[in-house]
């Protein structure tokens, strides 16, 4: 039993999928009764959504349980949850470590999150990873920004990268309807959001387990007839979409985006390794010269659209020289924004168990190499924007200067101005660039192009 008023705190680690998951789950708290508790210490149900990509937010989580397990022996009507893909890979074995946790759940398990509690608050404690199909999602997410809000598509991955737990942690993939997506989106428009990213750990992949095929043979539900399917959907100005994979992003789809006003000319695009070996290594389907090929081809529609990419640095094997393709295809490519990270072995994936592990010294010069790089070509492709207007999608107040808000172009800059955020938050702004960084932008208002009403 718990004790009233009931309050949650939810902790997030990790990426995109990971937020959007708890979202839906603090939306599904809320329709129970739950209040938000800034303060975990003050919360009577602590959730936490893992996430094993990253060894130090592994061992964040379990310093973390392990101040709620001492305050759970004075409390004891505090409830611990853990989700997400940590809780999806240790399972029952994170009721042996932490044996004051309630619940272990794994991502899957987001939306039954109701139902679970409740064995909970019967005197349970529950274990749910096991695999399941996922129904439609019919909870009402609470989001973070009143502006712009995230919309699953595909969950899980039928890849097998030999670095990734997701396919081991999320599942096979599947799809939700395009009318379902369609309808979330709509919602979202009545809600006043104005931006909306679609979401898959492999997004292209959209649609491949929908039935139904054309007269030309392909799958008649792909991420191209998807933004086709919801471009029009009313109060929704901007769409973008992550993540995408090399191996199957297509031609037709850049052509849509060309051509679609209200998709954002921003991709991103994993590329992982400029190496071919190491990219056969990591079983990643492709070659640099494809994923090269798909960038000029982008470049060809929309010679401004703004790419961004993860790499991993430090692979099982990879060699002085391997590396240095990868710092030539970044010197190549020139990206506005990388993600980098140096290679961390996840348990149950092939490449963990390797022997040619690196040592940790060559993993973090290479990254710190890869890092200088990145920012020298990151503040070049900003140049660009100076003295131009951009269209700025107004989010929040900057939380270090109250006089100015911030928001992203269209090409995904973060942009700071001045002015007041009761007005514009939720308004598309023309914006002068006044001020290039390599991550951000300075400018200054012209007049709103669209109105809040
Ligand atoms: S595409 Fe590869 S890296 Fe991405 S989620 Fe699937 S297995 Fe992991």
């Amino acid at each position: 039993m718990t004790t009233s008023p009931r309050r949650y705190h939810i902790t997030t680690f990790g990426c995109q999928m990971n937020k959007a998951d708890s979202e839906r789950m603090a939306g599904i708290l809320e329709d129970m009764g739950f209040e938000w508790s800034e303060d975990p210490n003050d919360a009577n149900l602590i959730l936490y959504n893992t996430c094993t990509i990253r060894d130090n937010a592994e061992q964040k989580v379990y310093s973390y349980l392990g101040r709620q397990a001492k305050r759970k022996h004075e409390q004891p009507d505090l409830t611990i949850v853990v989700a997400g893909c940590v809780a999806q890979q240790e399972g029952e074995s994170l009721l042996r470590r932490v044996p004051e946790v309630d619940m272990v759940m794994g991502p899957q398990h987001a939306n039954r999150l109701k139902d679970l509690l409740q064995q909970v608050f019967d005197g349970n404690q529950v274990v749910a990873t096991e695999p399941i199909h996922i129904m439609e999602d019919i909870t009402k997410p609470r989001r973070d920004t009143t502006v712009t809000a995230w919309v699953n598509v595909i969950y899980g991955c039928n890849e097998r990268c030999t670095y990734c737990v997701v396919p081991n942690v999320r599942g096979v993939e599947q799809s939700r309807t395009p009318d379902a997506i369609r309808s979330e989106m709509e919602e979202l428009g009545r809600q006043g959001y104005k931006e909306v990213t679609l979401l898959g750990q492999n997004i292209d992949a959209y649609g491949r387990d929908l039935p139904g095929v054309t007269p030309e043979g392909r799958h008649q539900h792909t991420l191209t007839d998807l933004l086709d399917y919801v471009h029009d959907v009313p109060g929704i100005e901007r769409i973008r979409f992550a993540t995408s994979h090399p191996r199957y992003f297509t031609e037709r789809l850049i052509k849509a985006c060309a051509e679609l006003p209200k998709v954002c000319e921003h991709f991103h695009i994993p590329f992982q390794s400029g190496d071919n070996e190491v990219l056969k290594r990591m079983s990643r389907g492709y070659t640099h010269e494809k994923y090269r090929r798909i960038i000029d081809t982008i470049r060809q529609y929309m010679p401004d659209a703004s790419i961004s990419a993860d790499a991993i640095v430090g692979f099982p094997g990879e060699t002085e020289a391997q590396f240095e393709n990868t710092l030539k295809l970044v010197e190549d490519i020139g990206f506005d924004q990388l993600n980098t990270a140096a290679y961390s072995p996840r348990p149950g994936t092939p490449a963990a168990v390797w022997d040619e592990q690196l040592s940790e010294e060559v993993k973090s010069d290479r990254l710190q190499r890869l890092n200088h790089l990145v920012a020298i070509k990151a503040a070049e492709r900003s140049q660009r924007y100076m003295g131009r207007i951009e269209e700025v999608l107004v989010e929040e107040q900057n939380p270090k200067d109250k006089t100015q808000v911030m928001g992203r172009t269209r090409g995904n800059r973060l942009t700071f101005f001045t002015g007041d955020i009761q007005e514009l938050k939720g308004q598309l702004v023309n914006v002068r660039i006044t001020e290039v960084r390599a991550f951000s932008l300075t400018g200054e208002a012209l007049v709103p192009v669209t109105s809040n009403q």
